[in-house]
């Protein structure tokens, strides 16, 4: 496992991070192994995800296992942000303490309240919160921009946001405009979904007659290769793309089985195979090309 700086505050962080979510077919028993399998590959953060009864108590004995300084341990707040409150927030330090078995957070996040401030009351429960540090970094959670206002110094100290090899300019110079400026950046969504279910359903290469030989483009516009790089799975090529972006203190990834968990582990001791970093850029160059066109049509 590698470890990266997670903002200014010198906590390192794994390159990935296992996010526990909904709606997840596992019991207690299994998310323990799950994340039992994370932390004996060097995982040692943690996205909480959903508060659900079995993943609460599975979690917890898992993290008992080991000294809390040695985890970096996340919760993402999935209500609307217009809709926070004290209470939401009280609520979800109850849960916490009570069934998580911690007494704070390294990282909360929210969703992106779209403009400059989040309701009062739960801004100054949160602040309250960081102030005894109960809770160490407050992030936004965000696809879009960001009233700058909401990220100047203060409250907020990190930024998760979507990145993977398919990412335009605009999410590229969002995550390095808010890394400049100081806050740390989760990169998520490394696997989108478009990229997924190109890989369900892969396409025959077409014969090469079919192509027209005066177009630059006809060999290497689309993903393809994701599916036929030896040794490698579509999912492994994104991780290991998004491991490449060395503003991401760390990256999001999910995980059913203890088997998948060491499988993506490995992606962070692996280089990406020769060519393929270029077939990437050519497939996002072409991608770009298409869409300029289609929106002259
Ligand atoms: P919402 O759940 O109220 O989220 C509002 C905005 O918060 C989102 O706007 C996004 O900018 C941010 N946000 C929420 N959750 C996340 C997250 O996990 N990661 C990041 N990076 N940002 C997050 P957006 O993307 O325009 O979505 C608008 C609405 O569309 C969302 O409202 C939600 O109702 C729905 N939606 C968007 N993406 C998803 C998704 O992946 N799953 C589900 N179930 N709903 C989604
Ligand atoms: P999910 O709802 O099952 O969505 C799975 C994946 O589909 C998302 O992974 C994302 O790649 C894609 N997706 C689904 N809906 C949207 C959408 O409206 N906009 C965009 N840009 N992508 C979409 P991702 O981003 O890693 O999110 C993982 C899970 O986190 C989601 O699973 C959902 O449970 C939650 N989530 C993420 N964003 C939001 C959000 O904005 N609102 C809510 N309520 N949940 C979200």
């Amino acid at each position: 496992m590698r470890y990266r700086p997670f903002g200014a505050n010198g906590t390192r962080v794994s390159a990935i991070t296992l996010r526990l979510s909904e709606p997840s077919p596992l019991r207690a028993k299994e998310v323990e192994a799950l994340i039992g399998a994370a932390l004996a590959t060097g995982v040692n953060s943690f996205l909480i995800d959903a508060a659900s009864p079995d993943l609460l108590q599975g979690a917890a004995k898992a993290f008992a296992t080991v000294d809390r300084r040695n985890l970096f341990l996340g919760w993402r707040l999935r209500e609307q942000t217009s809709a926070l409150s004290r209470e939401i927030i009280e609520r979800m330090m109850t849960l916490v303490v009570e069934s998580l078995g911690v007494d704070d957070l390294d990282l909360v996040l929210i969703n992106d309240p779209q403009g400059a401030q989040l309701p009062p009351d739960a801004a100054l429960a949160l602040k309250a919160l960081k102030g005894r540090r109960a809770i160490r970094d407050l992030g936004v959670a965000s696809r879009s921009s960001i009233d700058p206002d909401l990220l100047a110094p203060g409250l907020f100290t990190a930024l998760a946001s979507p990145f993977n090899l398919s990412s335009g300019w605009a999410e590229r110079d969002r995550i390095r405009a808010v890394a400049a400026q100081g806050l740390a950046v989760m990169g998520e969504d490394v696997w989108p979904q478009s990229l997924r279910e190109a890989a369900a359903t892969p396409q025959t290469p077409r014969p090469s007659l079919w192509r027209r030989r005066s177009d630059p483009l006809a060999d290497v516009g689309g993903y393809d290769f994701l599916n036929h790089t030896p040794g490698w799975s579509a999912q492994e090529i994104c991780l290991a793309y998004a491991l490449t972006e060395p503003v991401l203190a760390t990256v999001q990834i999910t995980a059913e089985s203890p088997a998948q968990i060491q499988r993506l582990a490995q992606v962070v001791e692996r280089e990406l195979p020769d060519g393929v970093s270029a077939q990437i850029e050519l497939a996002r160059f072409s991608a770009q090309e298409r869409e300029r066109a289609a929106t002259r049509l």
